[in-house]
């Protein structure tokens, strides 16, 4: 038997807290990236967004040293 493969039932797991998300996923693209970012709520988005804005903060200060 075919395995069936449901993109929308499809369970995705959080890249900050590692949770399934269950509800509707925020999907986040940076350039710098190719692999899509998920979130299983608003907060996760948050304290990511904090984190990756703090390392772009710190690659722009390397760059100029
Ligand atoms: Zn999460």
């Amino acid at each position: 038997m075919p395995l069936e493969l449901n993109t929308t039932t499809k369970a995705l797991r959080c890249d900050v807290c590692g949770g399934i998300i269950k509800t509707k996923p925020i999907v986040v693209k940076t350039c710098c990236n190719n692999k899509p970012w998920t979130f299983c709520s608003n907060r996760c988005y948050t304290t990511w967004m904090r984190d990756w804005l703090r390392k772009q903060e710190q690659a722009r200060t390397k760059a100029k040293l």
